[in-house]
């Protein structure tokens, strides 16, 4: 059966849900489809599950390091059941949350399914036609699962299927010292599990300055968290019971026997079942749908939003790209995803958050410019709470005195850096920060103090 709309939205990840209610309330007759869980990843296996997973191990940590508040507590246990089932009881009111605004949205008719073009302006859902002169993909990403060796050979986790466990892995083995993999070898170790992160990189979190990787090791190297590095050649097998990841790294033993191993080692856009090729839709080598500055395709009419066009792969990315489609579709503005400024946290416990360029960019890009740094153990707020792991640090163009990047990396990190990109949306200079007075005693209080100790980068 042929349906006509306005607009048809595919996927109810963190842009799709937003931008179907806007639309409808703007009296767009709108078709939206889905064809597994509102709320998509960052509700159901990325951002909702693991922070809550994250808020369970640290309270296991922190009962742990009670003596050393001078706080008696009796012998530590995690019950890996209760922590999974408040983890589903969070995820679930946030999925039905978001499935019952949609669904009771006017002008929205949502259709379950899975969507795939049959030409530029009509996509069929099972037995139904879909056509609209608009059409938005927020279709999202999934686990990237490698062509290993031996990856048919023993069973593995991703970062999604992790999700269920209810038991504890007695050895974790995490393929993937990034954002993921860092976060669940944090989470299990705190658990109790024992953690070896495997990595072919020459340290973690890679896309990170070389100082917060540092950190990160000291971290780890303090809740007993194995790290290999340089594993070239990583690869799977059945070894003496147990499941085995082999590695050719430039020390230690070449295999590491686990009882769980977690493959995170990035993620692919669910772009290969959309038959793009019936719209016209252009996609790179790895699948990503390609967008310009207003997140428009190549074919009239059909946008991308969120982690299938490559041009960010976080939550707040995918929201932003439909306040920006939304924006200029519906109150004639001409916002860009130029404009915006890049912001992510890695969340760790401390977590490390960085805005802007990195010192490593900086460095690259030869632009003359001003560094500031302050370890945690110098930040009164983070003496006081015990957690003193990290630095802020801040980086300033020499000439115009800009604010162009920084990195907190320590308690609160998360929360403080907001102060310095809010700054730089306001497209100020370092004396900003340093004429102004924030509350003590918190971690944000010496971002102030940070941009009053500029010297050279050389
Ligand atoms: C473990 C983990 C932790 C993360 N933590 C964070 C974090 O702390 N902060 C952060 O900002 N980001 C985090 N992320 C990333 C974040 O989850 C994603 O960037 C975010 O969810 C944006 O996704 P999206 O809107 O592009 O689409 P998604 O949320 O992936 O949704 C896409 C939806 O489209 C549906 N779909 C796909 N194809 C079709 C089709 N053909 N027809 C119908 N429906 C379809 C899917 O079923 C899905 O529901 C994390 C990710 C992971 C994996």
């Amino acid at each position: 059966m042929k349906n006509s709309f306005d607009a048809i939205v595919v996927g109810a990840g963190q842009a799709g849900p937003s931008l179907a209610v806007r639309l409808a309330g703007a009296g767009w007759k709108v078709a939206f489809v889905e064809r597994h869980l509102f709320g998509g990843t960052c509700v159901n296996s990325g951002c909702t599950p693991t922070k809550t997973l994250v808020a369970s191990a640290h309270a296991a940590h922190l009962a742990r390091r009670a003596s050393d508040f001078g706080v008696h507590a009796g012998p530590i246990s995690v019950d890996m059941k209760t922590v999974k089932a408040r983890k589903d009881a969070i995820v679930m009111k946030s999925r039905s949350g978001v499935e019952g605004w949609v669904r009771g949205t006017r002008n929205c008719t949502v259709y379950n399914g899975q969507a795939a073009f049959e030409s530029p302006h009509t996509m069929r859902v099972g037995e139904d036609i879909l056509e609209a002169r608009h059409i938005f993909l927020n279709v999202g990403a999934r686990p990237l699962v490698p062509k290993m060796l031996g990856i048919d050979s023993v069973p593995f986790l991703t970062s999604t299927s992790i999700l269920d466990l209810e038991e504890l892995p007695r050895h974790l083995v995490v393929v993937g010292g990034g954002y993921v993999g860092l976060e669940f070898a944090q989470m299990f170790r705190r658990f109790g599990s024992q953690v070896t992160v495997i990595d072919k990189n020459p340290r973690l979190a890679v896309h990170e300055d070389e100082d917060a990787s540092q950190v990160i090791r000291e971290i780890f190297a303090s809740e007993d968290i194995a790290v290999r590095l340089n594993a070239t050649c990583i690869h799977l097998e059945k070894r003496e019971g147990a499941i085995s990841v082999g590695l050719e790294c430039d020390e230690g033993a070449p295999h590491i026997n686990g009882s769980h191993v977690l493959l995170a080692i990035g993620r692919t856009p669910n772009t290969h079942d959309l038959n793009l090729p019936a719209a016209g839709i252009e996609a790179d080598a790895a699948g990503y749908i390609k967008v310009d500055d207003q997140l428009r395709t190549c074919a009239l009419g059909i946008y991308a939003l969120g982690d299938c066009n490559g041009r960010g792969a976080f939550t707040h990315t995918s929201y932003n790209d439909y306040e920006i489609v939304a924006d200029n579709l519906l109150k004639g503005e001409s916002r860009r995803l130029s404009d915006r400024i890049p912001v992510h946290a890695l969340y760790i416990d401390p977590p490390l958050a960085h805005v802007g360029m990195s010192e490593t960019e900086v460095r690259r890009s030869g632009k003359p410019a001003l560094i500031g740094k302050r370890a945690m153990t110098r930040v009164s707020r983070a003496i006081e709470k015990g957690e003193t792991f990290g630095f802020i640090k801040v980086l300033v163009d020499r000439e115009s005195q800009h604010i162009i990047g920084a990195t907190i990396f320590g308690t609160g990190g998360d929360e403080a850096i907001h102060a310095v990109l809010s700054a730089m949306y306001a497209h100020q200079r370092a004396s900003f920060m340093t004429h102004s007075m924030y509350i003590h005693p918190t971690v944000a209080e010496l971002i102030p103090t940070v941009f009053g100790e500029l010297k050279p980068l050389e």
